[in-house]
């Protein structure tokens, strides 16, 4: 248990936008943005480029709410980055909120960054013992500081290329110069970034952390960005550097579990196909005797769809999610969580009433979710419950830029998968196994590490706040 003192760094599963060669770029990224919301919801910003100059705005709160068309104005220029944040407690300072922005005499750029790089606090101390003084705490900031020590004079893509190099973690970012994009990938392909071409405009090309982001803007997809690849998008074009020969493909599983939207596609693996297939695993591997199968709306109604087609029983609307009611893990406090998951979900009595219900959802993190819901079905005059997730028993923390809390938080790395189902009061409970979670995109590797245990990087901690060490 070496939580407590690990380089969890700051927590984000956030989204990023990119646009090359359009009028008004901002406005274009901004319902790219739009269409990203799902995977942030506390601050957003936008950074555009016009006449060598990067001009941003950026606030706490969705994108509806901190941009405006006065604001988008604000932000000329035909090329635009943005980015969506979401961030646990401690690091919602508005100084944090991202693109962020650089002056520097060789010109300045701006950043956007998914992910979390895992040797950032040695990388940070490494780079203020050569004197570098730090504005923020996010460890985008440690790449600018990479980028610029060495050879800031050189051509921008090799000290770029080299600084990429050293950081070890996962990130999609978007670097963005007053004439280029750069579109860089961790070499473990842990976060996704698609390209994609404007439909009206071959010249025109957009990057983004999902698919889902192109149709909102009118673009059709290319191909994405390999890991370890660093795509410049500019006048010329698309041009392709790899950093490193040593690349894997180990994309988060819980992506294709949880995060992204099930219009997006990932690697070739649509991800509505991809949670539909494993309900239908699910239901091979685990069946229920019921009477009906519901999904914990939104995010498991895909593997509940697979269950139901799976298993002949019929799928039906038994649970309603309000739209208004913002994701319950932000909120910092258990009773708050609790309250969180009534506010947001409510069952339909006249459905699940009398009936054995199969009720599927894609994860147990902390547990507080199933509990209640298991609850409200009873309440509901529910017959028997029956809980089945998508995904197997998540017992391990992530240090990759998802916020699941430690080990004493994550319910399964404590208890045993008969303990869980007494604790959430359900009659019967199963999770999907490790092999039905490649099987179902027809992947033979993905970072599992909150399930398996097997991190695919090195991990770090802390040993008194001025060094770090290898956890072996
Ligand atoms: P819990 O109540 O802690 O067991 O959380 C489980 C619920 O949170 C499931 O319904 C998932 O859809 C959702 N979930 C899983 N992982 C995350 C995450 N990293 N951030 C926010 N929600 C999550
Ligand atoms: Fe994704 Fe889990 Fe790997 Fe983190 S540890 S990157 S959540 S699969």
């Amino acid at each position: 248990m070496f939580d407590d003192k690990m380089n969890k760094g700051i927590h984000e599963e956030c989204g990023v936008f990119g646009v090359f060669g359009v009028k008004n770029a901002a406005n274009l990224t901004y319902y790219g943005l739009h269409n990203l919301q799902h995977r942030g919801q506390e601050g957003c910003g936008i950074v555009s480029a016009v006449d060598g100059k990067l001009s941003r705005v950026r606030g706490g709160g969705l994108v509806t709410e901190v941009f405006n068309q006065a604001k988008l104005d604000k932000l000329a220029g035909s090329m635009a980055i943005g980015h969506v944040r979401y961030s646990s407690a401690g690091n919602g300072g508005e100084e944090n909120i991202q693109p962020l922005l650089f002056h520097h005499s060789t010109g300045d750029f701006a950043m956007a960054h998914n992910g979390n790089i895992v040797n950032a606090t040695a990388l940070r101390l490494a780079l203020e013992a050569r004197g570098s003084l730090f504005q923020t705490s996010s460890d985008t900031e440690v790449l600018a500081h990479l980028i610029k020590k060495d050879g800031a004079d050189e051509h921008r893509i090799f000290p770029l290329l080299s600084a990429l190099d050293k950081l070890d973690g996962a990130f999609a970012i978007l670097i963005m110069t007053p004439k280029r994009i750069y579109a860089c990938r961790d070499k473990y392909g842990m976060r996704p970034l698609s390209l994609g071409r404007m439909k009206n405009n071959p010249e025109a090309y957009v990057v983004a952390s999902e698919t889902c982001a192109f149709d909102a803007v009118g673009a059709e997809y290319l191909r994405d960005v390999e890991p370890g690849e660093v795509v410049t998008i500019d006048h010329h074009g698309l041009r392709s550097n790899f950093y490193t020969e040593k690349c894997q493909r180990k994309m988060c599983a819980m992506e294709f579990i949880y995060f992204a939207r099930p219009d997006s596609d990932i690697e070739g693996c649509n991800v509505h196909a991809y949670r539909k297939e494993s309900g239908r695993l699910l239901w091979k591997e685990s069946p229920a005797d019921a009477d009906l199968v519901v999904g914990v709306p939104d995010s498991s109604l895909s593997a509940a769809i697979g269950y139901s087609e799976a298993s002949g029983l019929p799928y039906e609307m038994g649970m309603i999610k309000s739209k208004y009611v913002a994701r319950t893990f932000i909120q910092p406090s258990q009773e708050l969580r609790e309250k969180g998951v009534k506010m947001k979900l409510s069952v339909v009595h006249s459905i699940v009433k009398d009936k054995r219900v199969v009720l599927v959802d894609d994860s147990i993190v902390r547990g507080t979710t199933s509990r209640n819901l298991v609850q409200m079905l009873r309440d509901a005059g529910a017959k028997e419950v029956h809980m089945r997730i998508a995904s197997p028993p998540y017992c391990h923390p992530c240090y990759y830029g998802v916020d699941t809390g430690t080990y004493e938080e994550l319910v399964a790395s404590t208890k045993s998968v008969e303990e869980i189902r007494e604790m959430i009061g359900a009659d019967s409970l199963a999770y999907l196994s490790a092999e039905s979670l490649l099987a179902a995109g027809h992947r033979s590797d993905l970072c599992a590490a909150c399930f398996t245990g097997k991190y695919p990087t090195d991990l770090y901690k802390d040993v008194d706040g001025k060094s770090t060490e290898k956890v072996e």
